[in-house]
């Protein structure tokens, strides 16, 4: 037997390294599965360039738990290691590298900077085994090695007897631990790290039920037989090509990712590159509904198979991360803090690259198939909206498939939105005003009233479509929102038909007085306008700046002028044309001219949603009174 002493000069590594990785204790599991699969995958290699005579067979990596020895095991049929092998990559190399990743992350490892540990490899078996043995055989012709060491410098190197090819990794696990003995905790990391790892991984038996024989009776019980219990699917669909894939190989793979999910996927986005850099991958879209509170940290990462985390951010665009699926590339450097990966060059490509591909399968989805693409546009819409605010580039491409939906269920592209718009406008220079709506059920009278005028009125209701006008506005020349509640629309029908106002100027300004002294509130302002007879005499309009600037501090930013703290102010337009306001400036009494007042003014705060509490109790009493 030899005994050495690993070449470190940190006292003993073992409480040290449990310190700085105290959070990330399962991603051994992950490590000795990877180096198992590398093992594997190098065997199967020096076999097919077939320099040596290798009968590979079909070597699986086994997973054992021995609770009653306290043991859990870890054995491959890969290329293995001679004793000179052990001592060169596990004491020299394996350890240096600790050490060096440990000097490196002193300071930071704790601050959750790090995500994924690779480099840490088969030291890590130290986070959670008092002792580790390795007793590996190599496909070359020498002895099997059996290796010890217990987490301090010591280590011991013997001889084994192991006749088969490749490693078996056997932790000794610690007490503070115990959590690895358990079957489900091993399952659930297998199912979590390994699940698409290329070799597969087998954890325990099952019971396969056999189809019954064709001769077989009614009721003969069906045959079982005892099988491996393969945890992994070597093959998923993301490393093959699209053109090998179906529609429904997507759908299936989805719901191999996401078992508890019922709903379907929309579409699919095959990634597929190699140069600058490697990457493959299937982004998802899912229904997502106007809620910002949606999921995130949805998305897997994997580099080569091996699934790293489900936090991508600063891999993929903050508005792609509402996606879902996997991406799977060995060149994001993942021992790095966050803020160094979102500058790194090669992760930018990467988030460039999916940005773009993203990008073109909407506007593919656009152009061939137009109707199908508007159902899905309230599912989609969130997603892209949020990334025209969020990534110039995709705004840039955006215009071609982002879609402008009308009340009355049409949709139009921006460019088709401008030609009608601007065609009905009859002052050429002006600017084009797009009329929207944010509620079909609230604003209902005002959409109508637009309509009755002519105007197509759209329909924008995700939670963050006041930043969004404003971007639009900001980029396009010659055109500007207004919610068909807002002030905008007095001026855009006032102008429409010019009105001559039915009364005098001496009569304006009483009616103005004693409208006010009436409502005696101060977040009206009054406002008198001579439109048609038919119009309703009062009507509330919102100033679309202000509301627009509340709304935009709401949902976060735009709110530089603190407009989230202003109080809610209207426009109070009074239609001097209308017979009730006739009525109200001929009738004698002062009695019923406040009655009409307060009724037509009820009657407006309700079409517009104001009427609340007392005032809706106080008005309906009042109507009843008036029925009687
Ligand atoms: P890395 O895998 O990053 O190289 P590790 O510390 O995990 O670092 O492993 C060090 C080396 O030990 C590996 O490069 C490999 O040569 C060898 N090794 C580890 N595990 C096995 C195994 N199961 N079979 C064969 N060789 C192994």
């Amino acid at each position: 037997m030899k005994k050495g002493n690993i070449n470190v000069s940190v006292e003993n590594i073992f409480p040290l390294i449990k310190k700085f990785l105290y959070s990330d204790h399962e991603i051994f599991l992950r490590e000795l599965i990877s180096n198992a699969t590398d093992a594997t995958i190098k065997l199967k290699h020096i076999a097919s360039i077939g320099k040596e005579k290798i009968d590979v067979g079909n070597p699986i990596i086994e997973v054992k738990v021995d609770k009653k020895a306290k043991k859990l095991h870890i054995i491959d049929h890969g290329i293995g290691m001679t004793s000179q092998e052990i001592e060169k990559y596990i004491n020299e190399v394996a350890f240096s590298g600790a050490e060096e990743f440990l000097d490196k992350y002193k300071d930071t490892a704790k601050d959750a900077g790090i995500i994924g540990h690779f480099g840490l490899g088969f030291y890590s078996a130290f986070m959670v085994a008092e002792k580790v043995e390795i007793i590996s055989k190599s496909y070359k012709k020498s002895a099997a090695a059996h290796w010890t060491c217990d987490g301090s410098p010591n280590y011991t190197l013997e001889k084994s007897d192991r006749k088969e090819r490749g490693t078996e990794i056997i932790l000794h696990i610690d007490k503070d631990s115990k959590e690895f003995l358990e079957e489900s905790k091993i399952s659930e990391l297998l199912s979590k790290y390994n699940k698409f790892m290329p070799i597969p991984i087998k954890f325990g038996t099952k019971e396969e039920t056999l189809p019954k024989s064709e001769n077989a009776k009614e009721d003969e019980k069906p045959k079982t037989i005892v099988v491996d219990n393969i945890i992994n699917n070597p093959s998923p669909a993301w490393t093959k090509p699209p053109k090998d894939l179906k529609d429904d190989d997507y759908k299936s793979f989805y719901r191999e990712l996401y078992p508890m999910q019922f709903e379907e996927p929309l579409f699919n986005i095959h990634l597929n590159v190699d140069y600058p850099f490697n990457l493959t991958g299937i982004l998802y879209f899912p229904k997502i509904s106007n809620d910002l509170n949606i999921q995130k940290d949805k998305i897997q990462l994997y580099q080569n198979q091996v699934f790293v985390t489900d936090n991508v951010e600063g891999i993929v665009p903050e508005f792609l991360t509402l996606l879902r699926g996997v991406i799977d590339s060995p060149d994001i450097p993942l021992n790095v803090s966050r803020s160094y990966l979102q500058a790194d060059g090669a992760v930018k490509k990467i988030s460039a690259y999916i940005t773009r591909k993203v990008a073109d399968k909407l506007n593919s989805l656009f152009k061939k198939d137009r109707k199908g693409y508007e159902e899905k546009w309230n599912d989609i819409k969130l997603i892209i909206e949020y990334g025209m605010l969020s990534e110039e580039k995709f705004f840039e491409k955006s215009e071609k498939f982002t879609l402008y939906p009308s009340v009355d269920g049409k949709f139009y592209t921006y460019e088709e939105l401008f030609n009608k718009i601007k065609a009905k406008q009859t002052d050429k220079d002006d600017k084009l005003i797009i009329l929207y709506a944010s509620d079909k059920e609230s604003q209902h009278s005002y959409i109508e009233k637009a309509k009755n005028s002519g105007y197509e009125v759209i329909l924008l209701d995700s939670p963050i479509v006041s930043h969004l006008i404003q971007k639009l506005e900001s980029t396009k020349d010659k055109i500007s929102f207004a919610r068909v509640d807002s002030d905008h629309i007095d001026n855009l029908i006032k102008k429409d038909k010019k009105q001559v106002s039915k009364l005098d100027d001496e009569q304006k300004k009483n009616l103005e007085e004693l409208v006010k002294s009436i409502i005696g509130e101060d977040r009206f302002v009054v406002k008198l306008e001579a439109m048609d007879s038919k119009e309703n005499p009062f009507i509330i309009t919102n100033p679309e700046f202000m509301r627009r600037m509340k709304e935009m501090q709401q949902t976060g930013g735009g709110g530089m002028f603190g407009a989230g703290n202003m109080p809610e102010m209207y426009n109070l337009v009074i239609n001097t044309n209308s017979e009730i306001i006739s009525s109200i400036v001929n009738t004698k009494t002062k009695k019923k001219q406040e009655r009409l007042i307060n009724q037509s003014l009820d009657l407006a705060k309700l079409s517009h949603g104001l009427l609340k509490g007392e005032e809706l109790t106080n008005f309906i009493s009042r109507s009843f009174e008036i029925i009687k």
